[in-house]
């Protein structure tokens, strides 16, 4: 008898026991359902890269004085500059230009250094190829402008993923419903403008007191 309460007694312990962790894992679920979301739903969502973004170079080949500046001070002299000289102008002709961004570090040094500034970084990220020689990328490839996020009408571009407003600290303070943590490009430039409207008022009604 007391060998079976004991076996009660036990399986009583562990039905607790079971049910208390299963408690503590759901509450942590039911914690994760209160918040906002943290994933950029790729490639339909994509992040708006920071100004200051070092992705993929920009080239003008018409301002390039085939100096090999950017070549110096690459840590890897990464860049190729194939240059003659051209004896009656007395001048160097830059033939091509190139840089393989499967090496690239993406310091930007050769942006930095450049005399003609015809090197620069842009926002461009998305460099991924089937072909390792695909990421050689000559003149030509280096002088196409970069595919901006905002503009692409299939993307659905956001700033950051926890641009929380002014004065909220927690994800958590945000109103129920909202859909991110932080506001929608469009609604940051039209806060931008109405700001820009108020300042505008407020000085005219200055100049005219
Ligand atoms: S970004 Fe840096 S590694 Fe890339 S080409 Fe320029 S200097 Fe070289
Ligand atoms: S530093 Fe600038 S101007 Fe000189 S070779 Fe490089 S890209 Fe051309």
């Amino acid at each position: 008898m007391l060998k079976f309460l004991k076996q009660v007694s036990d399986y009583a312990k562990e039905s607790f026991q079971a049910a208390k962790y299963i408690g503590q894992g759901l509450s942590v679920t039911f914690d994760h359902m209160s918040r906002r979301p943290v994933t950029v739903q790729y490639p339909y969502e994509k992040l708006i890269p920071s100004e200051r973004y070092r992705g993929r170079i920009h080239f003008e080949f018409d301002k390039c004085i085939s100096c090999e500046v950017c070549v110096r001070v690459c840590p890897i002299n990464l860049p190729v500059v194939d240059w003659e000289f051209n004896k009656e102008q007395k001048k160097k002709k830059l033939n091509h230009y190139s840089i393989d961004f499967g090496v690239c570090i993406f310091c930007g040094n050769c942006v930095e250094y450049c005399p003609t500034n015809c090197l620069s970084m842009t926002e461009e990220y998305e460099l991924s190829a089937y072909d390792r020689h695909e990421l050689n990328y000559d003149n030509v490839a280096l002088g196409r402008l970069p595919e901006k996020v905002t503009l692409d009408p299939m993307v659905t571009p956001m700033r950051e993923l926890a641009y929380l407003p002014k004065g909220v600290n927690d994800p958590h303070d945000l109103p129920k419903g909202a859909q991110r943590a932080g506001q929608r490009p469009e609604q940051i430039l039209e806060q931008l403008e109405r700001e820009k409207g108020d300042r505008d008022d407020a000085a005219s009604d200055a100049e005219k007191n």
